[in-house]
């Protein structure tokens, strides 16, 4: 018997943690079509239940013990409501068709399939999350135990039978949960993780790392991409001036301004290092990008930054514009590029737009 429930445990965690995993590492795997995902977690849990039934253990004439309220209930914290109804459908007609259509067969599949309901209307009402299935689990505990006390046939240990029941079933419950919990919460650290490493953290922006990888891809692709690279200016003196702080505020308020102004779609933020920025336009030509810049020029100087305790900073820009494939072909290039133009901007007197290869506006 115990080799038999060791079998009936390995097939349940092999499933729980290969079929999960794609569900769980949203950071690596792009399960398509999420729309069908409850359905398809559904089909995937019943078709393992099939599995489970198949290797189920004979306690006593007609009573079978295995881990299908696991697999049922679990399914239920990665799909919703759905999933429960489907596997528990599946196993319930399974479990008729193996019990012969017998009066056995037909109770013990209605009480899987009521456990699946249940289970649906709980998740429902209380979310699908690993608390709300150790909920589900303990009550559906409590109906099966009873029900294997109804069909466990006079003469039989009845109590033993529904030890059995319980003891497999918490130990395969609780075992799966923790160790689906525990990738769960793994996965979404390492997500979390991955997004800092692609984000400055002070704006919210993209940094460096990301500005480089996503121009790269930009330019190796069609079209043409044009770029804004834009440094504050004077910024050393408001950090001297009023302290880091304050310096940090200027910066967040800026990537601010920069996020709520209208740039031509696609326009990719990033914060390149300390008090500069740059705009990729994907699909736009030097002229366009141009017109961004003065826009954004404007946006900064037009109106003073309100800072923590009232005070009020006018803070201009320079802005340099190159673009490909006018300018360049390479990435690298076109940066060193609109930076050139930047130091043209500051050099003739900042607060102004310089484009690469034309004399300096604004
Ligand atoms: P310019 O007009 O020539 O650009 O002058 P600037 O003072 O803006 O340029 P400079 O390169 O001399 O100084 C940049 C300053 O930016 C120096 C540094 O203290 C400040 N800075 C860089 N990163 C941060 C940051 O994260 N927070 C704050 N508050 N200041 C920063
Ligand atoms: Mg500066
Ligand atoms: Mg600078």
């Amino acid at each position: 018997m115990f080799y038999q429930l060791a079998v009936n445990f390995c097939i349940l965690f092999t499933f729980s943690v290969l079929s999960y995993w794609p569900f769980q590492d949203r950071a690596r795997f792009r399960v398509p079509f999420p729309r069908f995902h409850p359905i398809l977690i559904g089909v995937m849990a019943g078709i393992t239940g099939l599995f489970l039934l198949d290797s189920s253990v004979t306690v006593a004439d007609k009573v079978i013990v295995d881990a299908r309220l696991p697999v049922i209930i679990l399914s239920g914290v990665f799909g919703g409501p759905v999933p429960p109804i489907i596997s528990s459908l599946i196993i319930a007609i399974d479990r008729i068709i193996l019990g012969g259509f017998g009066d056995e067969a037909l109770i013990a599949g209605s009480n899987t399939f009521l456990i699946g309901a249940a289970a649906a209307i709980i998740f429902t009402w209380r979310g699908a999350s690993f608390r709300t299935a150790r909920f589900v689990f303990h009550y559906a505990t409590v109906q099966t135990g009873l029900v294997i006390i109804y069909l466990s046939p006079e003469g039989s240990d009845k109590i033993l039978n529904v030890f059995i029941f319980a003891v497999y079933s918490y130990i395969s419950f609780f075992t799966i949960a923790f160790l689906l919990a525990e990738l769960s919460g793994h996965f979404r650290k390492l997500a979390g993780i991955e997004q800092l490493s692609r984000t400055d953290y002070l704006t919210g922006l993209n940094n460096n790392r990301t500005f480089g990888e996503l121009s790269e891809s930009l330019l190796n692709g069609e079209g043409s991409v044009a770029l804004i690279v834009l440094d504050i200016d004077r910024f050393k003196s408001v950090n001297d001036t009023y302290g880091h702080p304050a310096g940090d505020e200027v910066l967040r308020e800026l990537a601010f301004r920069l996020k709520n102004i209208r740039l031509p779609k696609g326009a990719v933020l990033s914060r390149n290092g300390g008090e500069e920025f740059s705009v990729l336009l994907p699909g736009a030509d030097k002229q366009e990008a141009a017109e961004a810049a003065e826009n954004i020029r404007q946006t900064v100087c037009g109106n003073p930054f309100i800072l923590e305790g009232g005070l009020s900073l006018t803070i201009t820009v320079s802005l340099g514009v190159s673009a490909h494939p006018e300018d360049t072909t390479s990435a690298k290039h076109l940066y060193e590029l609109a930076d050139k133009a930047l130091y043209r901007a500051k050099n003739s007197g900042r607060n102004r737009v310089a484009v690469y290869g034309t004399q300096p506006v604004g």
